[in-house]
């Protein structure tokens, strides 16, 4: 079960990537078909419900993109 859910506000990411290199469930990918008004890969999450709901990779991003809300069980 998820412990987390993640949500983007694409328009600001940059395509840096530092939330793809600090998720330890290693759940975070560039969608490689999707870019948003920047010209920048968005990131998609492939397994939502392995999300841990650390929020490391809202910690990591220089943008704000990433916003974690945490699920109780
Ligand atoms: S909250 Fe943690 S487990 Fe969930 S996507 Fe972000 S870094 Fe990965
Ligand atoms: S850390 Fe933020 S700006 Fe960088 S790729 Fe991830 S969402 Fe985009």
């Amino acid at each position: 079960m998820a412990k987390g859910k993640v949500t983007f506000d694409y328009e600001k990411c940059k395509g840096c990537l530092l939330c793809v290199a600090y998720c330890p469930t290693k759940i975070l990918e560039v969608n490689k078909n999707e870019t948003n008004n920047k010209g920048y890969n968005i990131i998609t999450v492939t397994a939502p419900e392995k999300c841990i709901g650390c929020a490391f990779c809202a910690i990591m991003c220089p943008d704000s993109v990433i916003t974690v809300e945490k699920i109780k069980e």
